[in-house]
């Protein structure tokens, strides 16, 4: 069983340091538990999934301490500050456009050009963010398809030896997500309801529409007409090469050892902006952190396709090949 430790200054200055140090703490919040990560750092964010046993990549909410620390991040116009004033610290996310020099790791996001943003109101999760210093990735701290945590004792139990410490503060106000609302584009939209609800909304906003078909299963979403679009490339993506043919690049993922240009010579001999490695150690964390980086960098008009190397379909693999299989399958 992870430790599990009543919220004080020692106990929130070893969750911040965890998080800052690049590893998971189970952290309270008023609407569930979350399993954070510092969202600055890949090879933590890709540990959520790894400790949740995530099949697939879904995009994640970010924490930060306030308005301006949001603004660091995303974009933010008049119609998202005055929803900003008026429902932040509280559980409301904005989905708003991704700054260019955000910093965040690709895999929060799950490679989208948006990003999933709160300003939590409880004090000891406001109290890790501002002495970890950085954005927290947070999803509820449970084992995929468990319900959301509400007690320290319900994450412990869900997430067993996955995560290492979880700070203690009784149960959650809320006990339900924040509600998702999408500021990306011209209409806004609910994409999950929560406490905060389209009533409370409607004197800002007018009447917000709610959608939440594309987010409930948002592995499921494969038509352009629903909200939560995945990313993926525009050029073909082949899958399980062992050898690279005239014109493609390649997502290596291990040794390139054995593999071959069909037209002849080796693989090193590929310029560098055709060739990424996903982790040269086979490394599956380092792999997702890396993997929507290097699938945009080489998605480029200057390459037929990409070719990608097996990746073992075992721990966060499975998530991998999900992204993979479905990068393969979007038409080109
Ligand atoms: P969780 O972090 O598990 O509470 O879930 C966060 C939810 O927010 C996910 O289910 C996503 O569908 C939604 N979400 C996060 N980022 C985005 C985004 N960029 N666009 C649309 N929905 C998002
Ligand atoms: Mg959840």
């Amino acid at each position: 069983m992870p430790r599990i430790v009543a919220a004080n200054q020692d106990s929130i200055t070893e969750a911040a340091a965890l998080i800052a140090g690049g590893e998971l703490a189970v952290l309270p919040t008023e609407t569930v538990y979350g399993l954070g990560a510092n969202a600055l750092d890949g090879k933590a964010v890709a540990k959520i999934f790894a400790a949740k046993n995530r099949p697939s990549f879904n995009p994640l909410i970010s924490h930060v301490a306030d308005t301006h620390d949001a603004a660091k991040y995303v974009l933010m116009d008049d119609r998202a500050r005055q929803i900003a004033d008026a429902f932040w610290p509280g559980p409301l996310t904005l989905i708003l456009p991704k700054r260019a020099d955000s910093g965040m790791n690709d895999l929060v996001s799950a490679g989208l050009p948006t990003l999933a943003i709160r300003v939590p109101s409880h004090k000891i999760m406001q109290a890790v963010i501002k002495q970890a210093g950085v954005p927290i990735a947070a999803p509820s701290a449970n084992a995929s398809g468990e319900p959301s945590a509400t007690t320290p004792k319900h994450a412990a139990e869900s997430l067993g030896e996955n995560v290492p410490f979880i700070l203690a503060a009784g149960m959650c106000d809320v006990g339900l997500e924040s509600t998702v609302l999408d500021l990306s584009g011209e209409d806004a939209v609910i994409l999950r309801p929560g406490a905060i609800t389209a009533e409370d909304l409607k004197p800002y906003l007018g009447t917000v529409k709610i959608d939440t078909g594309a987010h409930e299963k948002a592995e499921d979403i494969k038509s352009p007409g629903q909200l939560l679009k995945h990313y993926a490339p525009a050029i073909p993506v082949r899958l399980n090469a062992v050898d690279v043919e005239e014109g493609e690049a390649l997502l290596a993922f291990g040794s390139t050892k054995f593999m071959a240009i069909k037209s002849g010579g080796n693989v090193s001999n590929l310029p560098d902006d055709a060739l990424k490695n996903l982790s040269e150690d086979g490394d599956l964390i380092e792999a997702a952190a890396n993997l929507f980086m290097m699938l945009r960098d080489l998605d480029s008009p200057n390459h037929k396709a990409i070719a990608v190397m097996n990746i073992p379909n075992i721990g966060l693999g499975v998530a991998i090949n999900d992204r993979l299989h479905r990068a393969a399958n979007a038409p080109p």
